[in-house]
């Protein structure tokens, strides 16, 4: 056993519902679905976050990411499907080895995501978005 529990799972330590694997990526169904279907695509190398992972497994993930959320959707017979990454406890990971989580939707489920809001100016967005392409540069 590591202290990490999807290192775990990779290593085959402890028990999950593993539906695909590839040489770098491993996906399972997640223990407390939002709803039935909801799995979790994981590096099998242990990245703490979105900033961690090495662009080289860029193709790879998004292959992996595609094929699952397209067996999700033909298995659930989903409408639609979210993928949703949290990133820190700020917002909302609670498990510090990088994962994207893959949730089934049917319309009308009442499943609602965030509340959105409004900037108070169409100067504070300009500003806002001035910010981040500073960051950026
Ligand atoms: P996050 O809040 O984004 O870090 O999500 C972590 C997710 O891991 C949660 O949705 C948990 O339900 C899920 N999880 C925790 N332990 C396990 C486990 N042993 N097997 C499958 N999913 C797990
Ligand atoms: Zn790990």
């Amino acid at each position: 056993m590591s202290n990490c529990i999807f290192c775990d799972i990779v290593q085959g330590t402890i028990p999950a519902a593993v539906i695909h694997s590839t040489a770098n990526t491993l996906a399972f169904l997640d223990i407390a679905p939002v709803r039935p279907g909801h799995a979790l695509v994981i590096p099998k190398a242990h990245h703490p976050t979105l900033w961690d992972l090495p662009p080289e497994l860029g193709n790879e993930l998004l292959e992996a990411l595609q094929n699952v959320a397209k067996a999700i959707r033909k298995a659930t017979q989903a409408d639609g499907l979210n993928v949703m990454m949290n990133n820190y406890r700020a917002a909302g990971q609670l498990v510090d080895h990088a994962h994207f989580h893959l949730i089934p939707r049917q319309e009308g489920d009442g499943l609602h995501l965030w509340p959105q809001g409004a900037y108070p100016s169409p100067e504070a967005m300009q500003s806002t978005a001035a910010a981040i392409r500073a960051a950026l540069a």
